[in-house]
C-alpha cells in the first residue's frame, strides 16, 4: 500500500508525472504543455493568481480519469469538467473550481456571443464541439451570465485557445507550487 501524497501541490506533480506526457486531444503538444500554457498565458494577460492556478488546472478532469486518448474514438463527451472541478473542489477555493467547471460550457457560449470566436478554433476543438452541444441558445448564455465566475471562465477559456503552441517555453510545474498552495483548503 503506497502512502497519502504529502500535500495537494505533491498530488498534482504525481498526477502529471504519471499522465501528462500524453498528446492533448488532437493537438501537438502534451497535457502537461498544454496546462503550462494556459498558465502561462494567464500571467501574460497579468490575471490574478487563483486564475493562473485554474488555467493551470483546467484540464486535470483528463488526469485524474481514464478517456480515450484519440478523439476520434469520443462518442460521448467524457464531460472532464464536471470531473475536474469536482476534483478540485475537494481540495481548493471556487476561485479556482468553478472557473474550471465553466470552461467547456464558456467554448459555447463565446460562439453565441462573439462572432470571431469560432476562427480561433482548433480543428481538434471543431470536433469536440458537437459532442459539447454547439453554440449556446439565447436562454443557455442568459442563465451562463448568472454564475459568479463567468467571467473568469470566459478568460480561462482563451487561455485554453491559446495553449496549443509546439515547442513554446514555459516555467515548470514545480515553479507553481507556492502559487498552488496558496488557494488550497
Ligand atoms: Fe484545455
Amino acid at each position: 500500500m503506497s502512502a497519502a501524497p504529502a500535500s495537494v501541490t505533491d498530488e498534482i506533480l504525481a498526477i502529471f508525472q504519471r499522465r501528462g506526457s500524453g498528446a492533448y486531444f488532437g493537438e501537438s503538444v502534451s497535457m502537461t504543455e498544454h496546462a503550462l500554457q494556459a498558465a502561462y498565458f494567464a500571467q501574460i494577460a497579468a490575471a490574478p493568481p487563483e486564475l493562473i492556478v485554474a488555467a493551470l488546472l483546467h484540464d486535470i478532469g483528463h488526469l485524474v480519469e481514464d478517456v480515450p486518448s484519440d478523439i476520434a474514438d469520443w462518442t460521448v463527451d467524457a464531460h472532464h469538467e464536471v470531473i475536474g472541478s469536482h476534483w478540485l473542489a475537494q481540495r481548493f477555493r471556487p476561485e479556482v473550481s468553478e472557473p474550471v467547471r465553466l470552461h467547456v460550457p464558456a467554448k459555447r457560449y463565446l460562439l453565441a456571443t462573439d462572432a470571431k470566436y469560432f476562427a480561433k478554433l482548433s480543428p481538434a476543438s471543431v470536433i469536440t464541439l458537437k459532442l459539447q452541444g454547439g453554440p449556446m441558445a439565447a436562454h443557455e448564455v442568459a442563465k451562463f451570465e448568472t454564475e459568479r465566475f463567468y467571467k473568469e471562465a470566459v478568460r480561462v477559456r482563451h487561455w485554453d485557445d491559446q495553449g496549443k503552441v509546439t515547442g513554446l517555453k514555459t516555467p515548470v510545474l514545480t515553479d507553481y507550487r507556492t502559487l498552488i498552495e496558496q488557494f488550497t483548503i
